[in-house]
C-alpha cells in the first residue's frame, strides 16, 4: 500500500540537511509521495527504513528491459500521465513482425531490411528497436527456425509470440541467453509461460480482455515470481486502445495500483483494416505503450513514427542540443565565410542542410546559447556578442580563416554594433532571418 507523506517522513533521518537538494525531510517525504524523487537521492536512510520504503519508492510502471547481443531496449518507469508535467522516459521500442509460417529468405530480407534502416533526425540516429517473431504455423520446428533465420539477419532485442508453451519453449532454446519479451500467457497458459519466463529471463507478456483479468494475472505471476510483466488489453480500434490505456496508465500512477504498474504492449498490425496501421502505432505511442509491433516496415510508415517519438519522448524543459564549436561545411578554405549562430539543435540543422544543399563553402560557428534558437535565445541573453566573440576566440577561428568575416542572422542585427566592438579586426556582416535565404544570399552578397 502506499504511504502518505508523512508516514515516509517518519522514516528518514529529519536532519534537514539538504543534501537531496530539498530544504527539509518534510519536502523530500512528500515528493517521495507524489512519485517525484528516488528513494536513493538520500544517502542517509537506514537500510531498515529502505526495506519499508521500497513500496513507496517503487516506480508506479515496472522498468521493463529486454535484451540481445548488447542491444537494449527498455520501457516503463515513467511518472507523469501527461508530457508537460514533467517528461516521459524510455520511447516505446518499435519492433516489426514476421510469422513463422513465411518462407525463411523472405522473413530474412524482411528484417535484413528493417535492420538497416537508419535515418539521422536533428543529430539523433532513429532506427528499428527490435523484431517480434510469431508462431502462426502452431509447430515448434517450424518456430524455431523462424527464430534462427530473425537472429541470422539482426542482433537486435526479440519478441517471441505463441500461444502454446512448448512451442514457445522451442523459440526461447534457438535464443538461449537473452533476456527477450515472450509474448502471450493467459489465464489458461500463464503457469507454463511464467515458468518459462523464469528458467530463461524473459519478461512476460500477458494478454486479458478485461483490467480485472489483467490485474488478476499479473498479481499470479508475480506470486510465482515473475516481475518483468508487459501487459495487453486485448483491444484493437483506435477509440477503446485509447480509453483503456489511459485507464490502465491512470490507475497505476494515480491510484498506485500495482497489478497494473507494467508496460503496455500494441499490435497496431492486428486491426480489421490495415490501413489503420500507422494511426493505431501513432496512437500507442502517444498514449501508452511501451512495445509497438507493426507488421509492415517501411520508411514511409516507420520514420513519421519514429520522429513523432522523439518529439513525445524528450524532456520538454531540455532543448535537444549540438555541442558549440567551428563545423566546417563544402570543405571551406581560409577564405570562406564564418556564420555565426546557436546550438539549438534544429537551428544548427536548419542552417547546415541549406548550406550544405547549396554546395557552398562555409564555416559554421555554433555557439553555446543553452539549446535555445536564435531569437529566444537573443531575448534571454544567451546569444549576444560577447559570446559571440568569445566563441570565436574558444574555437580558434582567426587561425582558420584568412578573411576574418563573420555573418550574423538576420533577427539579431541590432548585435552587430557591438560585436564590431568585440571584434575589432573582424568584417561583421548581417546574413538573412530564415536559413533558406542563406544559399541566394551567400552567393550574392558575399
Ligand atoms: S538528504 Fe535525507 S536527511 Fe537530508 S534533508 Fe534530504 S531527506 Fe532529509
Amino acid at each position: 500500500m502506499a504511504l502518505s507523506g508523512i508516514q515516509i517522513y517518519k522514516m528518514l533521518p529529519q536532519t534537514n540537511c539538504k543534501e537531496c537538494s530539498f530544504p527539509t525531510c518534510l519536502a523530500f517525504a512528500m515528493k517521495l509521495a507524489a512519485k517525484q524523487v528516488e528513494l536513493s537521492a538520500c544517502p542517509y536512510v537506514t537500510e531498515e527504513s529502505k526495506a519499508a520504503l521500497a513500496e513507496s519508492a517503487a516506480p508506479p510502471i515496472r522498468l521493463v528491459t529486454l535484451k540481445a547481443n548488447g542491444n537494449e531496449v527498455k520501457a516503463g518507469n515513467e511518472v507523469v500521465l501527461f508530457r508537460h508535467e514533467k517528461t516521459f522516459y524510455h520511447k516505446p521500442g518499435l519492433f516489426i513482425r514476421v510469422r513463422d509460417d513465411q518462407n525463411e529468405d523472405a522473413i530474412k530480407q524482411k528484417v535484413a531490411a528493417a535492420d538497416g534502416y537508419q535515418v539521422e533526425y536533428v543529430g539523433i540516429d532513429l532506427f528499428v528497436d527490435g523484431f517480434a517473431v510469431e508462431a502462426a504455423s502452431g509447430d515448434p520446428g517450424a518456430f524455431s527456425a523462424a527464430v534462427s533465420a530473425v537472429r541470422e539477419a539482426t542482433h537486435r532485442p526479440l519478441i517471441l509470440i505463441a500461444q502454446d508453451a512448448g512451442v514457445m519453449e522451442a523459440g526461447l532454446r534457438a535464443i538461449d541467453g537473452e533476456h527477450p519479451l515472450i509474448y502471450g500467457a493467459n489465464s489458461d497458459t500463464w503457469q507454463a509461460f511464467a515458468e518459462l519466463a523464469k528458467q530463461h529471463e524473459a519478461a512476460l507478456g500477458v494478454a486479458a480482455p478485461s483490467l480485472e483479468e489483467i490485474a488478476d494475472l499479473t498479481e499470479k505471476i508475480k506470486e510465482a515470481g515473475v516481475e518483468d510483466i508487459v501487459i495487453d488489453p486485448m483491444v484493437r480500434d483506435l477509440n477503446t486502445s485509447l480509453i483503456l490505456s489511459t485507464q490502465i496508465r491512470r490507475l497505476a500512477l494515480k491510484s498506485n495500483f500495482r497489478a497494473l504498474g507494467y508496460p503496455m504492449i500494441a499490435f497496431p498490425g492486428d486491426a480489421d483494416d490495415p490501413s489503420r496501421e500507422s494511426s493505431l502505432a501513432a496512437q500507442a505511442i502517444a498514449k501508452y505503450a511501451g512495445f509497438v509491433v507493426l507488421d509492415t516496415f517501411s520508411p514511409e510508415l516507420v520514420y513519421p513514427l519514429m520522429v513523432m517519438r522523439e518529439n513525445i519522448y524528450t524532456d520538454p524543459q531540455k532543448p535537444i542540443q549540438v555541442t558549440p564549436g567551428l563545423y566546417p561545411i563544402n570543405d571551406p578554405k581560409p577564405t570562406d565565410p564564418v556564420l555565426a549562430t546557436t546550438n539549438f539543435s534544429i537551428t544548427y540543422f536548419s542552417v547546415a542542410n541549406e548550406v550544405e544543399g547549396s554546395g557552398l563553402p562555409a564555416w559554421l560557428l555554433v555557439t553555446d546559447a543553452e539549446g535555445m534558437s536564435v531569437l529566444t535565445a537573443w531575448a534571454a541573453g544567451k546569444f549576444d556578442a560577447e559570446r559571440i566573440a568569445k566563441a570565436v576566440k574558444e574555437f580558434g577561428v582567426a587561425e582558420k580563416v584568412s578573411q576574418k568575416r563573420i555573418i550574423l542572422p538576420g533577427h539579431v542585427a541590432v548585435l552587430s554594433g557591438e560585436l564590431e566592438e568585440e571584434l575589432p579586426d573582424w568584417e561583421v556582416r548581417v546574413g538573412p532571418r530564415e536559413a533558406v535565404d542563406l544559399p541566394s544570399f551567400m552567393k550574392q552578397a558575399l
